[in-house]
């Protein structure tokens, strides 16, 4: 049995993250999608409530699990008895930082592999930034999010005023 992780911030899960996850999820046996509890970013969303999003948007696939984590992503990973780390690449200007990081993470642990997944050219150009971007200035996320998470994120940003 395969097991893989895909660790990201999430904040929030976007189509693209979506995609990558059902796709991952067709390869692998079990996927467990790990937030990452990063203390340098100021998220809009708490890990709680990031983990709470993408288990309500990949309830209906059976093999995917969500959990987060703090510290080092190789530790996890054993933890979690996953070999294989999904990443997803969306053009060249990722390209550098993650191949910098998957070798890293070889270094520090020889039996975690990083498989990268290419993004779905529909969301190539999105990311989590964006969306939070677009929502401030009041604008239309329905192409970028599930419905939940759309409304999550407008009315998060209300609560913030
Ligand atoms: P991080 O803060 O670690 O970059 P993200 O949640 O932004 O976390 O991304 C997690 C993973 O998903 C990364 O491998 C990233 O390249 C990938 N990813 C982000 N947006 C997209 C997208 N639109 N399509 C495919 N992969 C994506």
């Amino acid at each position: 049995m395969t097991k893989a992780i895909y660790p990201g911030s999430f904040d929030p899960v976007t189509l693209g993250h979506l995609d990558i996850i059902k796709r991952a999820a067709s390869i692998f046996d079990e996927i467990t999608v790990s937030v990452l509890v990063n203390q340098g970013k100021s998220p809009l969303f708490s890990v709680q409530e990031r983990v709470n999003i993408l288990k309500e948007v990949t309830k209906d696939i059976p093999n995917v699990k969500v959990d987060s984590f703090d510290g080092l992503l190789v530790d996890h990973a054993r933890k979690s008895g996953a070999d294989v780390v999904i990443r997803g690449l969306r053009a060249i200007t990722d390209f550098e930082y993650e191949l910098q990081l998957a070798q890293t993470n070889r270094k520090l642990c020889s039996s975690v592999d990083t498989v990268f997944l290419t993004t779905n050219l529909e969301y190539a150009y999105l990311s989590s930034s964006t969306v939070k971007e677009v929502a401030s200035y009041g604008g239309d996320i329905s192409k970028f999010v599930p419905e939940v998470v759309a409304d999550a994120v407008y009315s998060k940003l209300k609560a913030n005023k």
